[in-house]
């Protein structure tokens, strides 16, 4: 899924963990359930703007930080200010998966070999089907407002 929405999950377990080395933990295990549901980001390998693999997941990744950027905003005036250390470290577990993977995709290093193979699997974890990026979209923006609604409620 985008890094916006499971920012926004990691965001929505924070405010129920109080820990913040448990909230990081938690937001990471739902990156992996969320990546498990079919979400259309593969589709991205064919966005004709960009040459390269490598340019088009510079651009989403570049797109998905302004929207990990934006979401921070609007939650931090708004979150109770004494759940903010777990929704901080609840988003940031939820970032971290990708953030390993966008490192392993960039680098090429072979000490996150298997960590990538991991991360991949757990996609075709529930199917093997992919679907579009609009479909991808339909998919994930309510579990986009639910996680907002879940942090702010
Ligand atoms: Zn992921």
């Amino acid at each position: 899924m985008y890094i916006t929405v499971h920012a926004a999950a990691g965001a929505a377990i924070g405010t129920l963990i109080g820990s913040p080395i448990l909230a990081f933990i938690g937001g990471f295990i739902s990156h992996i359930i969320l990546d498990m549901i079919p979400h259309g980001d593969e589709g991205i390998q064919n966005w004709k703007l960009f040459k390269t693999k490598r340019q088009r997941m510079a651009a989403a990744g570049l797109i998905d930080f302004f929207g990990v950027a934006l979401l921070l905003a609007f939650l931090i005036n708004r979150v109770d200010i004494t759940l903010l250390p777990g929704v901080l470290a609840g988003m940031a577990g939820g970032i971290s998966p990708d953030a390993l993977w966008g490192f392993h995709e960039m680098t090429g290093t072979p000490l996150l070999n298997k960590y990538r193979s991991w991360h991949t699997l757990g996609h075709d974890f529930i199917t093997k089907k992919k679907i579009t990026i609009k479909q991808g979209f339909a998919v994930q923006l309510p579990f986009l407002i639910s996680f907002i609604w879940f942090t702010l409620r």
